[in-house]
């Protein structure tokens, strides 16, 4: 069911197999439910200092750094880039409004798919923009004893950040191992255009607003509707990369 998808992964890439030992998770819209609350927080923060942005934007620049977001939107809006003083304010705002939201939900599947991947012997691992403090903390209210804070990648790891693929070469380098030892699971555009220039099998999934197509236009190699649809599919994926 899978073969094509990955038969065309080796070949662009050069490679005789996908030798799984990781799996490197994308956090917001993959592991929580939580797209909505930072689209509202970041629509929320802009117009506090006279910017306007589109919800869906939200999405579109999903996995940018803040200051990244927060530089595209005021040079669209005000003609330049914000100073480092406003993109501390801005996304403070924008953190404190998130924060008052409930509580994102863990995404439906994901504990499930957790455990049959270290079942499966194989490393998650946590590749995100985010720079929450006690990230970790948040990870073990929901996914207890999966993630280990060495093998995370955070914000506070990285330089540039998503869409470049330096967050996903950093992870394959705290778990020494290489591109074809891992796959990336990712939800947004950007997310997947990292994963893909890291050369790393990348699985799209679309829990968002956005087309299929935003997600398969950035080069996923396979994309599920949902995390619970990945899920039920695992055996099936795994089986395969044998
Ligand atoms: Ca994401």
């Amino acid at each position: 069911m899978f073969q094509e998808t990955i038969k065309n992964y080796l070949h662009a890439h050069n490679y005789s197999k996908i030798n799984l030992k990781a799996v490197l998770f994308d956090m917001d819209g993959v592991l929580f439910d939580s797209m909505k609350n930072h689209a509202v927080a970041w629509v929320e923060a802009m117009k506090r200092y006279g910017m306007h942005m589109e919800k869906e934007e939200a999405y579109l620049h999903e996995g940018r750094t803040g200051s990244g977001t927060i530089n595209i939107i005021s040079q669209r809006e005000r003609g330049h880039q914000a100073t480092e003083q406003e993109v501390k304010e801005i996304y403070q705002a924008k953190s404190d409004i998130f924060n008052s939201l409930p509580k994102a939900e863990p995404m439906p599947g994901a504990y499930e798919l957790l455990q049959k991947i270290k079942k499966n012997g194989l490393v998650p691992m946590v590749v995100t923009g985010s720079g929450q403090l006690s990230l970790l903390e948040k990870l073990n209210r929901s996914y207890p004893d999966v993630f280990r804070q060495e093998l995370m990648v955070t914000a506070f790891d990285v330089k540039y950040g998503k869409p470049n693929p330096e967050p996903y070469l950093i992870a394959l380098q705290k778990a020494h191992i290489r591109a074809n030892e891992a796959i990336v699971v990712e939800n947004a555009p950007l997310g997947v255009r990292a994963g893909v220039a890291a050369g790393i099998f990348t699985v799209a999934l679309n829990t968002g607003p956005l087309p299929d197509k935003a997600l398969l236009d950035e080069g996923a190699d396979l994309l599920f509707p949902s995390m619970q649809a990945f899920n039920e599919n695992w055996e099936a994926f795994y089986k395969e990369n044998l």
